[in-house]
């Protein structure tokens, strides 16, 4: 039986914009963590200090996968 591990440490989330399509899922599903820049037309990262409860569901559905933990 595998139990499943709660993390509720803080853990810093980026964005590798160089794979983003744009879509603004991020900014839909997690608008406290991601905002949308309008003058270079892209996401942001407004609250880098997550737990991974948070970003868990855009890490999942991001299309490409540009929502990424930095700090290990
Ligand atoms: S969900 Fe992923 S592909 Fe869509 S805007 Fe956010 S980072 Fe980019």
């Amino acid at each position: 039986m595998t139990t499943k591990k709660t993390c509720t440490q803080l853990r810093e989330v980026a964005i590798e914009l160089g794979d983003c399509r744009l879509c603004q899922g991020c900014v839909d599903l997690n608008p406290d963590v991601f905002e949308w820049d309008d003058n270079l037309d892209m996401p942001y990262v407004c609250r880098s200090q997550v737990t991974e409860e948070e970003v868990q569901d855009i890490m999942n559905s991001c299309p490409e996968g540009c929502i990424v933990f930095v700090d290990c």
